[in-house]
């Protein structure tokens, strides 16, 4: 499995999504999604200046979803992080 693939997999055409992070069916949290695929060729900046993208997932349960980077709770990688430290993707690639 590749989450960063320039392709969309097909999995991902039908996810819809879910603004709470989360499998909108089962309440599923994304570590326990089985496919993973990450838009890092779309970014968004958001309002603080931050780069967003969109995290496709697929559940155990096959339901398919996404959400927004930025709104993925946060995890002990990311913490580990000084505060100010702009960049992004040692904190993503690091997640995984
Ligand atoms: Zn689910």
């Amino acid at each position: 499995m590749d989450a960063f693939t320039p392709d969309p997999p097909a999995w991902t055409e039908t996810a819809t999504h879910a603004h709470t992070f989360a499998c909108p069916q089962c309440g599923a949290i994304e570590k326990e999604a089985q496919s993973v695929w990450v838009n890092r060729f779309a970014p968004v900046s958001t309002e603080e200046r931050r780069r967003k993208w969109q995290e496709f997932y697929q559940c155990s349960c096959s339901k398919v979803w996404w959400g927004w980077s930025n709104d993925r709770p946060p995890n002990e990688f990311a913490d580990r992080r000084k505060s100010g430290d702009d960049d992004d993707q040692d904190i993503f690639l690091g997640y995984f």
